[in-house]
């Protein structure tokens, strides 16, 4: 990838997303699971670009998502309406109304009293909800505990006994359609144990429920899937394919897979120009042109990304830590890396950011969101401009 270049073009700081990347693990991923029915339905809160769930809708996934925004994105960006479903703890009355009218496949309940609003919204609108329910395994992900979900302790789902009362209470309601179940135990899951734990109770959990005749037709495993930041190893696809296909023995499902990392982490580059390099004491500072609003994850899970020098020029390598301009400690992309002496307009790189990069980034410090470029068949595309000031005051300023 010519970074130079492409920084000259779009300026810095620059979200830069390899698109052939995302098809092809895309196409791995489907391809695992070839022997069963599936759906991959793309966790669109990793990285909601319209360009890149259009890039992913042609390829035939569906998605995942968590509020009334992503589900109209979906729709933009050409995902047909069956196969959006709808996640998340916390549904307004008026999303689940409007999720409703849209027609998605189904929306994927998380408390007994969701269960209940969904019911009286579906009632008003006389109509029967297709549904999941979102079954908490307690199942130690063994990840950050910012992003583990699947243990009692968590706000996520509902607990096994729980969730049969609900699907019979459901499968009883004429306003009410129990089609499916769903589990999502955490992020960045590297080990393919605890998903195969999971599955393998969530799985008896539906051989139970059609004794009872709820008739579940889609078994939802959730996302998680974990990606090589440093040196970790991910999970063999067709291992994972294999193990979760050897726990629904005898079911006849649609397997739903609801990835987001995995299919866009490793296409994403951010692409920052130094400022400044200072030294307090003993501590050598990279200051760059961008921040913790651009890319949030290292300032708020200490997450790791690796940082290249672009054309480094200087064989002499020390300590440093990558910070931004923003008046906060915790603005910092990298910490105490070896990196080259660089100078004013020294380009870097930072890696592995095509998931939870952009998606949430935010206008701290007044800071406008950067641009988004997408580069396919090796031609390069702007997918989003880069946001001016005037998009920045816009909603105030008429209110002054
Ligand atoms: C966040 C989330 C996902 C995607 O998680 P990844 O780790 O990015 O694969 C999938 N499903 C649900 C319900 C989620 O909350």
């Amino acid at each position: 990838m010519n970074f130079q270049a492409l920084a000259k073009k779009y300026d810095t700081p620059l979200y830069i997303y390899d698109f052939d990347y995302i098809k092809d693990r895309y196409k791995n991923l489907k391809t695992a699971f070839k022997a069963r029915k599936s759906l991959i339905c793309y966790a669109l809160k990793a990285n909601s670009n319209l360009s890149v769930i259009k890039t992913l809708a042609k390829e035939g996934a569906g998605a995942d998502c968590v509020s009334i925004g992503e589900i109209k994105r979906a729709l933009i960006a050409g995902i047909d309406p069956y196969k959006i479903i709808f996640s998340g703890v916390g549904k307004s009355d008026n999303e689940i109304k409007e999720a409703l009218k849209l027609k998605i496949l189904m929306v994927n309940v998380e408390s007994e009293a969701e269960l209940k609003r969904v019911e009286e919204i579906a009632k008003e609108l006389n109509n029967a909800a297709r549904i999941s329910i979102r079954v908490n395994p307690n199942i130690d992900a063994k990840t950050h505990p910012y992003i583990s979900t699947g243990l009692d302790e968590n706000k996520f789902g509902v607990d096994i006994e729980v969730a049969k009362k609900l699907y019979l209470y459901a499968k009883n309601s004429k306003y009410l359609d129990p089609i499916g179940i769903h589990f999502h135990i955490g992020s960045q899951i590297t080990t393919l144990k605890p998903f195969l734990e999971a599955s393998k109770i969530i799985a008896q959990l539906v051989k139970n429920l059609i004794a009872l005749e709820v008739d579940i037709k889609f078994f939802d495993i959730g996302g998680g899937l974990g990606i090589k930041y440093e040196d970790e190893k991910e999970i063999d696809l067709y291992e994972y394919a294999q193990g979760i296909f050897s726990t629904l023995k005898g079911l006849d499902l649609t397997i739903l897979l609801e990835p987001g990392r995995f299919l866009v982490g490793n296409s994403g580059y951010f692409l920052t120009k130094v400022l400044y390099e200072k030294k307090n004491s003993s501590k050598r500072f990279i200051i760059v042109d961008g921040a913790m609003n651009d890319l949030l994850r290292p300032s708020l899970y200490d997450a790791f990304h690796k940082v290249s020098v672009v054309d480094e020029e200087s064989s002499h390598s020390t300590l440093a830590d990558v910070v931004g301009p923003i008046c906060e400690s915790g603005d910092f992309l990298a910490k105490d890396r070896i990196l080259p002496k660089t100078k004013k307009g020294s380009l870097l790189v930072i890696h592995s950011v095509g998931a939870y990069g952009f998606s949430m980034s935010s206008n701290y410090n007044s800071r406008p969101k950067v641009a988004e470029i997408a580069i396919e068949d090796g031609i390069d595309r702007i997918i989003r401009k880069r946001e001016s000031f005037e998009d920045l005051i816009r909603l105030e300023e008429e209110c002054l």
